[in-house]
């Protein structure tokens, strides 16, 4: 609620709103042009097998570069995308282009790699969704078992019964399912009670925390609970070699963090994988 102040607060908090307002929309506008000129690219994270050190695959991250070489986060312009409706569009694009990589990438000496994408809520709401993955399966040939589509539970879906129909209909068609950022929002044992899923994401903070507190406790409940319900259990956000030390002693299977990899570039990817075993 607007608040009042000395000064004529509620002039002011409108005149603000107005301003945020405006701001979005010129983001929105400036980001619809950003990616009808095809200036969005994608950067690759690599997953790690923690007990062989293997790139089990990596996870597509896409990336809106500003004139000025400045990067604007995912985690900024992804929900104004989704609130706009531009993400059905958006999201498309991005698994076509991670698929096209994967197809190179296991057609090019890395015939096992995984490819991990994100998917919003808000394109697992739309009703062409499974036409939508089904065109871009046969257009790039890919295997989807190969594939990796990682949903983050959030409040905008709360039909349960609605999206784990829709998980099951993804599965059916070959895809794997993890649940990002498992622990936060709205990610609940009856969420995972209900949902096929293959693999559960830690959330980074609990990541960041593994070390401190009851943080440990808390790490391995969730490797436990992964265990019990049979689905692989990936620590993100691992940044050191301790974090990667506990995760690793708490029985995680995958690990992905800036203390293996960084996202790269395609070029970089492929420089990358060939400094490495497989
Ligand atoms: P996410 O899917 O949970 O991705 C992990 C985020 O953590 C990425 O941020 C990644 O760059 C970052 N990260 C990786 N390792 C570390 C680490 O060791 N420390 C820290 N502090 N961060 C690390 P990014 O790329 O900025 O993406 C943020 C979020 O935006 C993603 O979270 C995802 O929810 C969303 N996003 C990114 N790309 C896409 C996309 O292509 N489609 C959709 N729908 N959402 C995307
Ligand atoms: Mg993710
Ligand atoms: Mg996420
Ligand atoms: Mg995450």
């Amino acid at each position: 609620a607007a608040k009042v102040s000395n000064r004529g607060g509620v002039l002011q908090f409108d005149r603000y709103s107005l301003e945020q307002a405006k701001g979005r929309l010129e983001l929105l506008k400036n980001l619809r042009a950003a990616f009808d000129q095809e200036q969005l690219f994608l950067m690759y994270q690599p997953k790690i097998d923690i007990q062989t050190g293997n790139t089990i695959g990596v996870e597509a991250l896409v990336r809106w570069p500003l004139p000025n070489g400045d990067l604007v986060s995912p985690g900024v312009f992804i929900p104004l995308a989704e609130q706009s409706g531009l993400i059905i569009r958006l999201g498309e694009w991005i698994l076509r282009t991670a698929l096209t990589e994967l197809r190179s990438l296991n057609e090019n000496g890395w015939p096992r790699l995984e490819m991990g994408v994100n998917l919003s809520v808000a394109q697992l709401q739309h009703p062409a969704l499974m036409d939508m993955l089904k065109a871009v399966l046969s257009d790039t040939g890919v295997d989807p078992s190969s594939v990796d589509l990682e949903i983050t539970e959030s409040i905008a879906m709360r039909d349960m019964e609605r999206k784990s129909q829709l998980i099951s209909e993804i599965k059916a068609l070959g895809f794997k399912v993890s649940v990002d950022d498992f622990g936060t929002g709205f990610s609940s044992l009856n969420y995972l009670q209900k949902m096929p899923v293959d693999c559960l994401k830690i959330d980074q903070t609990f990541v960041h925390a593994v070390n401190e507190g009851n943080g440990r406790d808390i790490v391995e409940l969730i490797v436990t609970l992964g265990r019990k319900l049979n689905m692989r259990v990936i620590a993100e956000g691992v940044e050191t070699e301790a974090q990667a030390n506990t995760v690793s002693e708490l029985g995680c299977d995958e690990v992905q963090g800036y203390f293996f990899a960084h996202p790269m570039t395609r070029e970089q990817l492929h420089d990358w994988l060939a400094t490495r075993s497989h």
